[in-house]
């Protein structure tokens, strides 16, 4: 069932799985922010994580959006080690965000790509 969510683009594929329009295997939600599986993971952990408000990448991201971003910083060393990272030193992961066409971003909504698990797996 589809959810009615506060600055959702009707035309993006993020905005649509953010209201289950599209399925996805989700890691973790919350009021602000979705997090779920890349479905081409380049890891053997690989998730994106999404504020709910459609902001189309970090270019347009201001100091309206501190907060949010903080709330998006803190929960990163949380996921991944719930999604099967191992932990800081030893362990570790990968945070990218791809910005514009020059920053290889494909979907434009702002997403963190958190990538980690025994290596090699790094791609580029
Ligand atoms: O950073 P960039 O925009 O290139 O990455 C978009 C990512 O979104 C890709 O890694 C792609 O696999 C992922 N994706 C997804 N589910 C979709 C569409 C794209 O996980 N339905």
């Amino acid at each position: 069932m589809s959810e009615h969510v506060p600055g959702h683009d009707a035309n993006c594929i993020f905005c649509k799985i953010i209201a289950k329009q599209i399925p996805s295997k989700v890691v973790y939600e919350d009021e602000q922010v979705y997090a779920f599986h890349d479905i081409n993971p380049w890891a053997p952990v690989h998730f994106l994580l999404i504020p709910k408000v459609h902001i189309p990448s970090l270019a347009q991201v201001g100091g309206e959006h501190a907060a949010l971003m903080g709330h998006m910083m803190a929960l990163v060393p949380q996921l991944a080690l719930q999604e099967g990272c191992n932990p800081y030193p030893d362990g570790g992961y990968r945070l990218v965000t791809n910005t514009g066409a020059e920053g290889g971003q494909e979907v434009h909504h702002l997403h963190f790509h958190v990538m980690g698990g025994p290596r090699p797996w790094l791609r580029g």
